[in-house]
């Protein structure tokens, strides 16, 4: 059940990855709660624009913002812009992500660089560069970084997806303690499997109905049920869970 009050309210949340998939449903969640949400991309900005109007058709305000968080430079440069033009940044939504899959024996060098930067290093950047504006947004504050069942369990083809995930849920508890001093909360949230196009281009049919068999619920997630757990991270009801990682996969690990 999506939460529809407006606590979110004047508040200003950066959703990287916000042009499709979970990070829409994520920016129309906040969205829904009044909040000011800048919809970040990577290269499709038609979509991202999409996600603008459906955060604003469910009450928010949005603007879209194009960068590259595996870049630093450019994510630093970002972040500072956006400081100034809303005024402040209260939340930080790590949901920027790829899938990159193959066995080890073949995987090669770039493909391991890309994920890492991508999914990990590229956390690490935003919240270096919004860690200034997060702490001054004192117990408003708060940090949801996007982790996978897979960063818990491993599979078989996803080494540097796993690792990248995993390596989310230490830099998640670090990034807790660091920031717990103001009253920033730092959580991760971690899908099951959902469907995405992320999960459209990596799962055949005989997959996903041999994946069915492993989800006690027995079915694929919705982005909007992640988006509404997120959306739950960042109100004011959960301004005491700091440095946990909210499982939301049909059961698949428990
Ligand atoms: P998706 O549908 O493939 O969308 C990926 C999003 O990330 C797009 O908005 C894309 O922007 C953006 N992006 C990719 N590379 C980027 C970069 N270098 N800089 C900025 N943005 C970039 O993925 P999804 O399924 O919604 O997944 C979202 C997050 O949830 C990921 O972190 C993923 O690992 C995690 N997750 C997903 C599942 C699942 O089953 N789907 C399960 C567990 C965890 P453009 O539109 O511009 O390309």
């Amino acid at each position: 059940m999506a939460i529809v009050d407006r606590a979110l309210e004047g508040r200003v949340a950066l959703v990287t990855g916000g042009s499709r998939g979970i990070g829409r449903a994520i920016c129309e969640a906040l969205g829904r709660r009044g909040a000011t949400v800048v919809v970040n991309y990577a290269a499709r900005e038609d979509a991202a624009r999409e996600t603008a109007a459906l955060v604003e058709a469910a009450g928010g305000k949005a603007v879209t913002s194009k960068f590259d968080v595996s870049k630093s430079d450019q994510v630093t440069e970002a972040i500072k812009q956006l400081g100034k033009d809303q005024g402040g940044l209260d939340i930080l939504i790590n949901n920027a992500g790829v899938a990159i899959n193959g066995l080890v024996m073949r995987f090669k060098d770039e493909q391991w660089a890309q994920t890492l930067d991508i999914n990990l290093a590229g956390a690490f950047y935003c919240t270096r560069a919004a860690s200034m504006l997060l702490l001054k947004a004192k117990e408003r504050g708060r940090v949801v970084n996007l982790t996978s069942v897979v960063g818990e369990s491993g599979n078989g083809g996803q080494a540097a997806y796993a690792a990248s995930k995993a390596g989310m849920i230490g830099l998640t508890k670090a990034l807790a303690q660091e920031l717990s001093g103001r009253g920033v909360t730092v959580n991760a949230v971690s899908p099951g499997f959902i469907e995405t196009d992320m999960t459209a281009e990596h799962l055949p049919e005989a997959a996903r109905a041999a994946l069915l068999t492993k989800i006690p619920l027995g079915r694929i997630g919705a982005a909007t049920e992640v988006a509404d757990c997120v959306s739950f991270l960042c109100g004011p009801e959960a301004g005491y869970i700091t440095g946990q990682v909210l499982r939301v996969n049909g059961g698949m690990l428990m």
